[in-house]
Order: structure tokens, then C-alpha cells, then sequence
């Protein structure tokens, strides 16, 4: 059985940064769930989405700070982050690649 398939949920927790309130207040948004679905706390708090202007809710202990804003414009800005950053190498992932390659050049000349 595929070994990561088994422990996706655990792949995805390994991805989850625990900061402390202060960090959590440095975030860009939060990301909040629209009205109109399922709500799973009575004390979740009503507001209008920074962006958009839909009416969201969410818990009375998010950050202060960042805006909130609904999971629709929340995904749409991770994505224009994704497409302006790329998923470019960072300048040593670059120059560990171009060692390794020559390394692996090296080894093919030697003949070993
Ligand atoms: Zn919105």
C-alpha cells in the first residue's frame, strides 16, 4: 500500500505551522468561512469579507489584525501569491542542483 496515500492526513499536519498569536498577527488574511452553511459554533463571530463584501463568520480568536476575508477570495489571492512567486528554486536550491550536477559529471569522466 502506498505508504503516503495511508498517512495523508498526517503529510498535510506536517505542512500546518503552529505560530504563536503574536506571528498569527503578522498573517496577510484570514481565511473565513461564507454564511449560509453549516455553522459548528454559536459563538462564531459575523463579519463581511474584506474583499468581496459577502457576509462570512468566524471564531471569536482569529487574529485581530489581518483582514478576513471569504475562502473564495482567500484561495483566489494563494493563487496570484503562487503565480507571482512561481515555483521557482531558491538561489541555493539552484546552486546545489548545478554541484550536484557537476559532481555527477565529474564521476561520469572518472569512469566511476
Ligand atoms: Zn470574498
Amino acid at each position: 500500500m502506498n505508504k503516503r496515500k495511508r498517512n495523508g492526513i498526517e503529510d498535510l499536519l506536517k505542512k500546518v505551522n503552529v505560530v504563536s498569536q503574536e506571528e498569527a498577527e503578522e498573517v496577510d488574511v484570514v481565511i473565513c468561512m461564507p454564511d449560509g452553511g453549516p455553522r459548528y459554533f454559536s459563538d462564531d463571530v459575523s463579519a463581511f469579507c474584506a474583499s468581496c463584501g459577502i457576509a462570512i463568520h468566524h471564531r471569536p480568536h482569529v487574529p485581530k489584525k489581518p483582514p478576513k476575508v471569504c475562502i473564495h477570495c482567500g484561495l483566489r489571492m494563494v493563487e496570484a501569491d503562487k503565480a507571482r512567486d512561481g515555483d521557482q528554486p531558491s538561489d541555493e536550491q539552484r546552486a546545489a542542483l548545478r554541484a550536484r550536477a557537476r559532481r555527477q559529471k565529474l564521476r561520469r569522466l572518472k569512469g566511476d
